[in-house]
């Protein structure tokens, strides 16, 4: 009877030694998305991040992380440094922080370009101007982003410009099925209509009256509602005092008060 109970004791030990190893194994897979420095590099960087209470910023870094296990980012004539992976996760996650269980279904893999490029995806030459976009056609699930644009993104925090955030922007809004400005997957239905009359009330103002908001966004609705999401990530209080009624529809799709 002693033997049999000991031998129990024995096999529950090693039970218990084989799935603490499990443990500790998938743990360390979880982690390994992250580089030793990751603290440090979105508080120097990401004021978004700087903003959050301790609770908020663990919860940030593991959005971040997860972001980083699922979706691939690739250099093309560029080297991928830690600071750009932290960057790009940084701009995925800060559109839909306030929504825990989301993931970028829609997308498998950035290209990180070193800077500027024109429609056929050159990176010499005359007219390069594009700094990120969401693949179609054969680049669909692909993002291309620049190495320059994005970190300018986050290091100038004076202007309301941002890069990445655009360009997640734009993937929010592409996840209802229609690129139209209106992103539904998160924008309550009541409020649709109301949003379409707004956007296209503002970019009339821009049109004939210039703005403060970069008048690249009175493209179409497409471009105005990526443009006004970087304003609203980038500078809140400003967005608030210059145009109220935008901001707080912004806080009703974004789900969140800046
Ligand atoms: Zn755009």
């Amino acid at each position: 009877m002693v033997i049999l109970l000991k031998s129990l004791f024995v096999l529950a030990g090693i039970v218990i030694l084989i799935l603490l190893a499990f443990r500790m194994k998938s743990d360390k897979a979880v982690m390994a998305a992250l580089p030793d420095n990751y603290k440090e590099i979105l508080e120097s960087y990401v004021q978004f991040y700087r903003q959050l209470d301790e609770m908020r910023k663990r919860e940030f870094e593991k959005r971040v992380e997860q972001f980083l296990l699922d979706v691939k980012i690739t250099g093309v004539n560029a080297v991928v440094e830690e600071i750009d992976l932290l960057l790009i996760a940084s701009g995925a996650i800060i559109p839909v922080f306030s929504f825990p269980d989301w993931r970028y279904i829609n997308l498998h893999e950035v290209l990180l370009y070193p800077g500027t490029f024109n429609r056929d995806y050159d990176q010499v030459g005359e007219s390069r101007s594009i700094s990120g976009m969401v693949g179609t056609g054969p680049m669909q699930h692909k993002m291309i982003l620049t190495k320059w644009q994005v970190r300018q993104g986050f290091i100038n925090n004076n202007d309301a410009n941002n890069t990445a955030i655009h360009e997640f922007a734009h993937l929010v809004d592409k996840m209802d099925g229609t690129f139209d400005g209106v992103p539904e997957i998160i924008l309550e239905r009541k409020y649709v209509k109301e949003w379409r009359q707004l956007m296209e009330k503002t970019i009339h103002h821009m049109k004939t009256h210039g703005s403060d908001i970069n008048m690249y966004g009175a493209t179409n609705p497409v471009e105005f509602f990526a443009v006004i999401s970087e304003y609203f990530f980038e500078q809140p209080a400003l967005l608030k005092t210059h145009h109220p009624d935008l901001y707080s529809m912004l806080t009703r799709i974004y789900k969140i008060e800046l």
